[in-house]
């Protein structure tokens, strides 16, 4: 997928998600979805960083670089929301594209589904659409349905690390 459409997606779920974990649609949901948007955004356009830097679809494109941005909000309490934007490149990358990604990297076999149209496609905006329509599916339901299944440091600002 191309960098409008990685931004399409991530700016859309950022909105979306604003709205799952602030469905009153007031104040609160305005202040999640500025709180959720850019870090999402961000992560979204970092794995194709490795387009200048390492090998694309490979170095930044695994479940290592994902696990690392997953740490961050642990470990370190901050960058709350960037994996989502990470994992959600990947999802676009896979299902929105022809190509697959070396998702075991350093071993350099690309995984790819059975599906996705071309980047240059006329329908790569309505794949992305489709997709993020389908993310937010997933998130709603985990928020709703399950949220004890939910890390709270991976979405909430000022818990403390490590319950320390
Ligand atoms: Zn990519």
């Amino acid at each position: 997928m191309n960098k409008e459409g990685h931004v399409l997606n991530a700016v859309l779920l950022g909105i979306g998600l604003g709205y799952v974990l602030e469905p009153a649609g007031d104040v609160a949901t305005l202040r999640t979805i500025a709180e959720v948007t850019i870090p999402v955004t961000l992560g979204a356009l970092f794995p194709d960083v490795d387009t200048a830097f390492g090998r694309h679809r490979k170095t930044l494109h695994n479940f290592l670089v994902l696990g690392v941005f997953l740490a961050y909000p642990f470990v370190f309490d901050n960058l709350q929301f960037v994996w989502l934007g990470v994992l959600t490149h990947y999802i676009l990358d896979l299902a929105g594209s022809k190509r697959g990604l070396a998702l075991l990297y350093p071993w350099d076999r690309e995984f790819r589904l059975p599906m996705g149209v071309s980047t240059s496609s006329d329908y790569a905006s309505l794949v992305t659409l489709l997709i993020t329509g389908f993310e937010l599916l997933i998130a709603g339901s985990l928020v709703f349905y399950a949220p004890s299944y939910v890390p709270q440091e991976l979405i909430e600002h000022g818990t403390t690390a490590l319950g320390a």
